[in-house]
């Protein structure tokens, strides 16, 4: 079968090329790729600067954005033939840590997790994928090709659940404000599920045109291009980061209102050292109760909550984040970044 393939380390070096079938270790589950989403990790694993492959092997099977159609299920998986699914990336440490044996494999407190099309596992990006029936999440046949989104929103979902699991330390906190900062795929699921959450809320992004100024409006959010400005006029309750873009990063520690908390989901390379004046920092959280925290992947809850909250969101909405499908063979394209995109996909269907 056709699977997109790199040699983590070596810059450059992702291809199609021609795989063995998924092996039953990979899971009792067969399912058929239907997409795959692309994203930054994704991008960054092809530059040759992040990625591993399974102990033993130089190639890793990328994608970790699944979506496919069981193609065979054991009778007691809880699965059957037809029902569309997402894989979950990560799976648990084998010693396991504490939050790995509590099935909160994201909060792995050792960094022995692996991840499906990114440490030690292979990914979903080839034509078919095996995967266990408890780390399969299945998805409301109504979402269709939109269950392609499950992966990202779950990052969101978790995101949102540790916010207000941060903002309960305070018996009367109830946020009113949210702002968003970068309105790609991750931004633009947070705000909706701000708007989902009847916040007010706001985006802000350094794209004046292309899509995402309407895909804001559409969630009755505002949309601000004018940076620390927006943040200090808002003064939001909570600020999301997305963007992972240093001095931005710089700029919205303690700008949000008192109690405010700073939800760090963007990831940043090492290496950009900035003036920052840390007694103001320390000063403003200090005398504000304020909360920075950074989050990363997400265990199955969160995709459960992803898929929910997806299958209330208005569908064309949805639609309209996914910029590009491109079709397996021209997969390359995919990973181009191009202005207008936010999430493209690779179509496995053609
Ligand atoms: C994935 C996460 C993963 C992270 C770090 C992200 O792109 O969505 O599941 O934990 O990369 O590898």
């Amino acid at each position: 079968m056709r699977a997109i393939a790199v040699s983590p380390g070596v810059t450059n070096s992702a291809r199609l090329e021609d795989v063995p079938p998924p092996p039953v270790s990979e899971g009792a589950i067969l399912v058929r790729t239907l997409a795959l989403g692309v994203c930054g990790t994704d991008r960054e694993i092809i530059a040759g600067e992040y990625g591993w492959s399974p102990p033993g092997e130089s190639r890793l099977v990328l994608g970790h954005e699944s979506l496919g159609r069981v193609e065979q299920a054991p009778p007691q998986s809880g699965f059957a033939s037809g029902d569309l699914v997402v894989g979950v990336v990560r799976r648990p440490d084998p010693v396991p840590c504490p939050a790995c044996a509590a099935g909160e494999w994201d909060m792995c407190r050792n960094g022995r997790y692996a991840e499906r099309g990114i440490k030690e596992l292979h990914g979903y990006g080839a034509e078919q994928f095996r995967v266990e029936p408890e780390f399969a999440i299945r998805i409301d046949p109504a979402l269709d090709s939109l269950g392609v989104l499950v992966e990202p929103a779950s990052i969101v979902a978790k995101a949102w659940d540790h916010i207000e699991r941060i903002g309960a330390r305070s018996r009367s906190w109830h946020p009113r404000t949210v702002m968003v900062t970068g309105a790609g795929p991750i931004g633009l699921l947070a705000a909706l599920m701000g708007a989902q959450r009847g916040l007010e809320v706001h985006v802000l992004d350094h794209n004046a045109s292309g899509p995402k100024p309407a895909l804001t409006r559409a969630l009755g959010a505002t949309y601000h291009t004018d940076g620390v400005a927006a943040i200090d006029r808002v003064q939001p309750d909570v600020l999301i980061e997305c963007t992972g873009a240093p001095t931005l990063i710089r700029d919205v520690l303690g700008r949000t209102a008192p109690d405010g908390i700073v939800c760090l989901a963007g990831v940043t390379a090492p290496g950009h050292a900035l003036d920052f004046d840390i007694g103001l920092y320390n000063r403003t959280m200090v005398l504000n109760n304020e909360t920075v925290f950074g989050t990363v992947n997400a265990n199955r809850t969160h995709y459960e909550m992803a898929a929910a909250q997806l299958a209330r969101a208005d569908r064309d909405w949805l639609a309209r984040l996914i910029t590009r499908s491109v079709p397996v063979e021209r997969w390359a394209e995919a990973l181009q970044n191009r202005p207008d995109d936010i999430k493209v996909v690779i179509d496995f269907q053609s």
